[in-house]
């Protein structure tokens, strides 16, 4: 029987997808239903519908998940920004653990006893060290500041989110003051005009130097000194206020010209024992202590004794390299962003790692030159991005022949797909281990031993 627009049915929830949802099955067909925890039974209301499944909002709970917790969040049902606030942590992490063992069973076909428990957050909130607040115009001349609603460009005002530490929330409420007395004028994506577009933030936790950065469509605001004034009163631990200037049409958040207009140009964080130098374009994990346990998962399965060749692809600022270099030979990073090659490079020079050498290639050709340049690395890391690696990079990589390949990632379905290609090319998965990098959304992160096993 086939399900229509509108029609209400009753639904007993029985896991989440890999976005989050509650899923259920009525007649065969999966509805998809947003906030729904498994072990609800649930009044739902039919929403769209396609062959083979359908998506349904909640009308009525007719009995609660055991796992369902009260909503701590106001903006939940609206922000774009968490999934699972509505359920336990141990029930996210069971659903982030089930997520990766069915990828890796139905899409590599392997066994799930490779798959250790996931690493758990210690505080699930308040992790994040990086908040991009978009700015709107709100009713009466007042600033709207918060986050954009679930798959829109819609801003929810909110000046506190329970993923961000707190001094993030005294620094919109800062920046809300300034633009109450200035009046600026804010930015329209749909006419692209209007100055200001977005308050920018970030924390280096182990530090407590913190950033402040205004995005405008232009080159400086009124009243500079004003606004430094009153990040500086009210934000503990401010290091630096900067002003990007963005005159693109775009989606993307930040332009190329970054002009500090008090403190430092950059703060500094630690990370694995290196210290680490941040600008408002550098990238930086965004969970620190959750990204320390996954680099150290990545060191020990690459199983160091001193002299090995590391290459470590789609390296990023070189952050896992370089805290693995004091333990290898060598270390080679490639990675495709000139200004992210360049970070690497200082970020190397900064600690005083005098072993490791970087690349602005793309990794499959960069694996192909360096192959062809007679390397013979013994351990390949790997962190691509969602879409996971070309064919071409695992093919080279298998002639390589490392003893080793540490594979870290962000997406568990290419994730799958790969292992399964690195197994055709004598490559075993040892193990498996998610962590959650990201708590309350939906992503889980993956770090994977593979070993050789032919020759
Ligand atoms: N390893 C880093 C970054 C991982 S994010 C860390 O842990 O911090 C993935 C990185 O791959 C990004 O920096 C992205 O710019 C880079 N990238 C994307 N496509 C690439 C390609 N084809 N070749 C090389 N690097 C690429």
């Amino acid at each position: 029987m086939e399900l229509k627009k509108n029609q209400m049915i009753e639904l007993d929830i029985t896991g989440y997808t890999a976005e989050g949802n509650g899923v259920g099955r009525y007649n065969g067909i999966a509805v998809f239903v947003p906030h729904a925890a498994a072990g609800d039974r649930l009044s739902v209301k039919i929403l769209k519908t396609a062959k083979t499944y359908a998506f349904g909002k909640i009308e009525k709970i007719l009995s609660s998940s055991p796992d369902r917790i009260p909503v701590d969040c106001p903006q939940f049902s609206r922000c774009g920004g968490c999934v699972y606030r509505h359920v336990r942590y141990e029930a996210e992490c069971k659903a982030k653990q089930q997520r990766v063992q069915d990828a890796i069973e139905r899409i590599a076909g392997f066994h799930y006893t490779i798959l250790n428990p996931i690493v758990r957050a210690e505080n699930p909130d308040h992790y994040r060290n990086k908040a991009q607040l978009p700015v709107g115009g709100g009713p009466g001349g007042e600033i709207s500041l918060g986050f954009y609603a679930s798959h829109s460009h819609r801003i929810i005002d909110c000046g506190e989110c329970l993923l961000q530490p707190q001094v993030f929330s005294a620094a919109a409420g800062a920046f809300r003051e300034w633009e109450k007395r200035t009046r600026e004028d804010v930015y329209d994506e749909k006419t692209g005009r209007g100055h200001i577009r977005h308050f920018f933030l970030r924390l280096a936790e182990s530090t407590g130097e913190v950033m402040a950065c205004v995005v405008v469509n232009g080159n400086g605001v009124h009243n500079e000194p004003e606004l430094v004034e009153l990040l500086k009163n009210n934000v503990p631990g401010l290091k630096s206020v900067v002003i990007n200037s963005n005159r693109e049409r775009t989606n993307v958040i930040l332009g190329p010209k970054c002009r500090t207009i008090w403190g430092q140009d950059t703060i500094t964080d630690e990370l694995c024992g290196l210290k680490f130098r941040i600008s408002p374009l550098s990238f930086y994990q965004v969970n620190r202590r959750q990204a320390e346990r996954l680099y150290r998962l990545a060191a020990e399965y690459a199983g160091l004794t001193g002299g090995e060749t590391i290459l470590d692809l789609y390296c990023g600022t070189g952050t896992i390299g370089l805290s693995m270099a004091k333990n290898a030979g060598k270390v080679i990073g490639v990675e495709i962003i000139p200004q992210a090659v360049e970070d690497a490079r200082q970020n190397a020079e900064e600690n005083g790692i005098e072993n490791a050498e970087f690349l602005c290639m793309d990794a499959a050709k960069a694996a192909d030159m360096l192959k062809n340049r007679g390397e013979k690395p013994d351990v390949v890391i790997l962190d691509p991005p969602r879409k996971g690696c070309d064919e071409s990079l695992i093919d080279t990589v298998g002639k390589m022949a490392p003893q080793r390949v540490v594979y870290v990632s962000c997406d568990p379905e290419t994730l799958s797909r790969d292992l399964k290609r690195f197994a055709l090319r004598g490559y075993k998965t040892m193990q498996i281990t998610p962590v959650d990098l990201f708590p309350r959304t939906a992503h889980v992160e993956c770090v994977v031993l593979m070993s050789r096993v032919e020759k």
